[in-house]
This record gives structure tokens, C-alpha cells and sequence, in this order.
């Protein structure tokens, strides 16, 4: 419903861009459009990334998420270069546009925008934020259209079109760089902030039973659950229960942050490590 609303009104701008000879129009049209096709790879994904581990995904499908934040952040710098090569175009020279038209567009774009935001905010999920203050800045945009369509209607500047259109593309950048390292962080494998080696080689160390701890790695899979595994050395004469305490220790303090799945290597003092450390 809300995705094919969205779809239906990025082609209304599309159009109302061309109509108008506006690039800042065409700009926010751009924006929608990236947001489009991140609702429906994120709709398309989700679906995907809820599916069970298998045989060939061992942890399951959720980086498929991160792969539709991917490919819709690159799409959207790819479509920003094309507007801004069309607007430095136009600084140089100024066509003319229709600037009551552009007047017309951004009205209805801040009425839908401001309507969702409004019909949105209140809602208390980490979504349904971001979600409205998406929407917020989409209005935002269009009150930018809005007025540049109004002074341009009064006076013979045609040149706030392309310099419209270059803010709300610098904005936009602005956001998907943003989002887009976010993303290729956790490609990259950074640990969780809550999860930075130091502080959990502490915790790890605090651990009544714990002399040492090695090997010790953190990652998340989407940026919600997450990865950790580690060495843990304990004392040489260490009994059986002693090892189960240290192991439900180590599982218990991971439980509270997210950790979806660990590994625990158990060592005893002079015991060298396999791995080598
Ligand atoms: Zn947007
Ligand atoms: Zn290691
Ligand atoms: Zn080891």
C-alpha cells in the first residue's frame, strides 16, 4: 500500500519534472525513487532474510538486508551524478522553467509528505522514527521546491532551480554516504560498538574461573545480532564443573548483548594454543 503509493507519486514528480523543465524537481524525484526501491528490495529482502540458515547459509539470511541498503545506496549516487551534471549544466545556462507548475508539485508533494509524517509520528518503534523523520526531511525538500517555485514566479531567476536542485542532492548525498557506511561496516566485519575487543576482553576477564582470554572476535551479521568467538584459559586444575561454570559465564554475559551466536574455545594453563597464540 504505502509502496505503491510511493511508486505512483515518484512518477507523478517525474513527470511534473519534465513538465516543468525543473531539475530540482527531477532531484526530489530522484530521492523518492531511491527510497522506492529501498522499501521494495527491503520488503523483497526481508522476506529473504527471515528464511532459516540452510546448508549454503550457515547463519541464516539477514546480511541479505545489508544487501538491499548496498545496492540501493549505489543506485542513488549513480542517479545524484546524473542530476548534478544536469544542473551544473543548467548554472551556466539558466533555462526557463515553469515556476507556477514547480508551485502547483511542491504544494501536493508537501501535502503527501507532511500527511505521511503526520499520520506516522508518535510511533514509538526504531522504524516508524527513522520512517517519520525520513518523511520530515522529505518535506522539508519539497517547502525547498515550493519556495524557489514562489521567487521564481515573481522574478526571472531561473538559475535557484539548478542551485535547488544541487542542495537537495548534497543532502541526499549526504544521507546515503551516511547509511552506506553503516552498511560496508559491518561487510567489513566491525565489531559492535557494545562488543569492542577491549571492553569485552574485560568482561571476559572478570569472569570468576577466566585467567585468560585470547583469539577473542566480534562481528554482526546485521547490525542486531551478532558474532563473537574466543579462547578462554582457565586455571590447570580446573574440574568439569568448573569448565561448565566458566562456559554458562561466558554464554550468559554474550546473552545480554545481542550475541546470536558463539564459540568457545576452553583452555587449561600451559596448554598451548592450536591456533598458536
Ligand atoms: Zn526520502
Ligand atoms: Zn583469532
Ligand atoms: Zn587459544
Amino acid at each position: 500500500m504505502a509502496f505503491g503509493l510511493n511508486v505512483l507519486f515518484t512518477l507523478l514528480e517525474i513527470a511534473g519534472g519534465l513538465y516543468t523543465n525543473s531539475v530540482a524537481i527531477l532531484s526530489d524525484a530522484l530521492h523518492d525513487a531511491g527510497d522506492c526501491l529501498s522499501l521494495g528490495l527491503a520488503w523483497r529482502l526481508q522476506k529473504l532474510s527471515g528464511k532459516q540458515a540452510d546448508a549454503k547459509f550457515t547463519y541464516g539470511y539477514q546480511r541479505f538486508s545489508n544487501l538491499g541498503a548496498l545496492i540501493t545506496g549505489l543506485v542513488l549516487i549513480v542517479g545524484l551524478g546524473f542530476v548534478a551534471v544536469s544542473a551544473v549544466s543548467r548554472l551556466r545556462n539558466p533555462a526557463e522553467v515553469n515556476a507556477h507548475g514547480m508551485v502547483v508539485f511542491a504544494v501536493v508533494g508537501v501535502l503527501m509528505n507532511g500527511f505521511a509524517a503526520w499520520k506516522l509520528h508518535g510511533g514509538h518503534s526504531m522504524n516508524e522514527r527513522v520512517a517519520t523523520w525520513h518523511l520530515l526531511e522529505d518535506t522539508l525538500g519539497w517547502i525547498a521546491v515550493l519556495v524557489g517555485g514562489i521567487v521564481m514566479s515573481v522574478w526571472d531567476l531561473p538559475i535557484i532551480d539548478p542551485l535547488l536542485a544541487i542542495l537537495i542532492s548534497l543532502f541526499v548525498l549526504y544521507n546515503v554516504f551516511r547509511n552506506l557506511k553503516q552498511v560496508v561496516l559491518v561487510f567489513l566485519q566491525i565489531a559492535p560498538a557494545e562488543l569492542e575487543a577491549d571492553a569485552l576482553q574485560s568482561k571476559l576477564l572478570a569472569l570468576p574461573g577466566v585467567v585468560a582470554a585470547h583469539h577473542t572476535h566480534a562481528w554482526t551479521l546485521d547490525g542486531e545480532s551478532h558474532v563473537v568467538t574466543t579462547h578462554v584459559v582457565l586455571n590447570a586444575a580446573s574440574t568439569r564443573a568448573d569448565i561448565l561454570r566458566v562456559k554458562q559465564g561466558v554464554h550468559d554475559l554474550l546473552a545480554e548483548h545481542d550475541v546470536a551466536h558463539v564459540a568457545i574455545d576452553v583452555e587449561l594453563e600451559g596448554e598451548a594454543c592450536p591456533c598458536g597464540d
